[in-house]
């Protein structure tokens, strides 16, 4: 629930932005612009050195919010008993983790325990304890 509500935060800030000052199509407008400046060779409103800094910091920014928000996401679905499978309520024993799980172990900054159901198909990871 908390990453839909942070996304229905961000997204009315924008809405509201947008409806009380048009601010958002205006910065939409000047980011084409730019883009259209520098593939013409023109002047655009900033240096190219300040527009290319400027999108890359747009785009550092959007993709950090989406990697924060699925791990967010995850976490809140992650087994916190990692004895007991979520789906089926049996036991589970320790599997080792993937390299893509250990990134993910780092980037949530908690240490995690890769199961897999002994009574049914279900992997996943829980939260060590
Ligand atoms: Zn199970």
């Amino acid at each position: 629930m908390r990453p839909v509500a942070s996304a229905v935060s961000v997204a009315s800030v924008l809405l509201g932005l947008e409806l009380a000052t048009k601010a958002i199509s205006l910065a939409v407008g000047r980011v084409g612009s730019g883009f259209s400046a520098i593939m013409n060779g023109l002047d655009s409103h900033v240096s190219t050195t300040r527009f290319v800094c400027g999108v890359l910091l747009l785009v550092l920014g959007f993709l950090t919010w989406l990697v924060v928000t699925a791990l967010a996401y995850a976490e809140q679905h992650m087994a916190r008993n990692g004895d007991r499978c979520p789906s089926c309520k049996g036991g589970t024993h320790r599997v080792k983790r993937t390299k893509t799980q250990k990134i993910f172990e780092r980037l949530l900054g908690r240490e995690l325990s890769a199961r897999h159901g002994e009574e049914c198909e279900w992997s996943g990871l829980a939260l060590k304890y």
